[in-house]
């Protein structure tokens, strides 16, 4: 059935042009002054219909990457698995994707489909009505014209909007198939905008689950971050865990979770991802591999302690259980190795926040990873590790000077320094 509404139910804002990114205006303009049809579409309307400021303005157009290429010298087209065309502002880039058909309507080679159903390569350009069938939410196969200041809905988008519903387009449990991440996608849209899924989508989540097994792992890191970075981390946490998505994304953090009686490392994840959502609400930054500091905590530290038992230093006990801990997650979800020596380094550190000679904290103070480690330090003793006299007197330490400083500081055991040299040389 097709459903096309141009009129806007009474509590969904109208869209006002002083809301819509101007160089995508220009970008729809120059395209349709072409002969094509160009439609600004997905999250930034749904968000400007919700009176929201969108992320990002992506077009969806009738023309094919090679004609929006000959029509913006700043074009670049990428993606072999879905060809995109970037237009380039300086280091912004405004996303234009061709309408595309059902993925087995075109030539063999442009759209493939493995033997689980997924979709492997995605490159059959269609008409504007086949691409909202393709498309994964009600809410985010809205199509707007800011020419005409015109919406086209033909999935009833614009009543989940009003109804605050997430719903799969087409037969939920074939959608789900062709591409798994759209459960991930489903939470994460919930918890953003505070919105139910229906039930018939909601209700394959848990059975489905186990597809996300045959995600890309590069793309399920991805997919984390916009998860728990998306502002309503906690809340997608939330939901991840009811719908037990966990086991197959975070395995460590979901074990981890199970085997900690105190309740020590889920309040440690409580806290960490609410002050992850505060400070992206109010534009601070936040770091990939802090997040996985925290998600892989409890495990790391254990494993240290066992290696520990085995007659390693504790600084090498460290590092082995960094290494096999980080492995573990990495079968699931790729961690770019510029962001696990991140995570490597905060750990590490944790160990060395119990030196108290003013040489050593000094040096520590001006190590590059001392703000994220000492941060991770307080969330720790938040939660109710013994470890809040060290984070008091690291923040003393920071706020004093000159000689307050040199007081808070033992004096560093020459007898034992000698010593060591000693039996060093020896
Ligand atoms: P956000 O605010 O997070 O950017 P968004 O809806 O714009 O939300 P994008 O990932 O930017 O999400 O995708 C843009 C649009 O492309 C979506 O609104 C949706 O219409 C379509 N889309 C994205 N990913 C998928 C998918 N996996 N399956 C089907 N359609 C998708
Ligand atoms: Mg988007």
């Amino acid at each position: 059935m097709i459903e096309q509404t141009m009129e806007l139910p009474a509590s969904l804002h109208p869209i006002s042009s002083d809301k819509i990114c101007k160089r995508s205006f220009e970008v729809v303009q120059r395209l349709q002054q072409a002969g094509h049809q160009a439609y600004l579409v997905g999250g930034c309307v749904r968000d400007l219909l919700l009176g929201q400021t969108p992320k990002d303005f992506d077009i969806a157009t009738s023309a094919h990457p090679e004609q929006v290429r000959r029509l913006f010298s700043s074009c670049r087209l990428i993606g072999r698995r879905f060809r995109l065309a970037h237009i380039y502002f300086g280091r912004d880039y405004i996303e234009v994707a061709t309408f595309r058909a059902p993925h087995d309507s075109g030539a063999e080679g442009q759209g493939q489909v493995n033997d689980d159903g997924r979709i492997t390569h995605d490159n059959v350009y269609g008409t504007l009505e086949e691409d909202v069938w393709r498309r994964d939410f009600t809410i985010n196969a809205l199509f707007y014209d800011p020419i005409q200041n015109e919406i086209l809905d033909y999935v009833g988008g614009l009543r989940d909007l009003e109804e605050r519903r997430i719903r799969l387009i087409g037969d939920p449990e074939s959608r789900f198939r062709e591409d798994p991440v759209r459960m991930l996608r489903a939470v994460r849209f919930a918890a953003k905008l505070d919105f139910s899924i229906s039930p018939e989508t909601r209700d394959l989540i848990l059975p489905m689950a186990p597809l996300l097994d045959g995600v890309a792992s590069a793309r399920l890191f991805d997919e984390i971050l916009k998860m728990l970075h998306s502002g309503a981390g906690r809340r997608t946490f939330e939901l991840l865990r009811e719908y037990d998505i966990l086991p197959f994304l975070l395995p460590v953090t979901d074990d981890s979770l199970y085997e900690d009686s105190t309740g020590i490392f889920a309040r440690l994840l409580e806290i960490s991802l609410n002050n992850t959502d505060r400070r992206v609400r109010s534009g601070l930054s936040v770091m990939p591999p802090f997040l996985y500091a925290v998600l892989l905590w409890h495990k790391v530290s254990t494993l240290a302690l066992q290696i520990q038992e085995d007659d390693y230093p504790e600084m090498q006990a460290m590092q082995i259980a960094a290494s096999e801990v980080l492995n573990e997650q990495v079968d699931f979800t790729a961690i770019p190795r510029r962001f696990s020596n991140i995570t490597r380094e905060i750990w590490g550190l944790q160990l060395r926040f119990r030196v108290r000679d003013l040489r050593r904290a000094s040096a520590l103070l001006h190590n590059n990873r001392f703000r994220a480690a000492y941060d991770f330090l307080c969330l720790r003793a938040q939660a109710g590790e013994p470890v809040a006299d060290d984070c008091a007197w690291w923040t003393a330490f920071q706020e004093a000077e000159g000689e307050a400083r040199v007081a808070l500081c033992e004096k560093p055991d020459r007898s034992r320094t000698r010593n060591n040299r000693r039996r060093r040389r020896s």
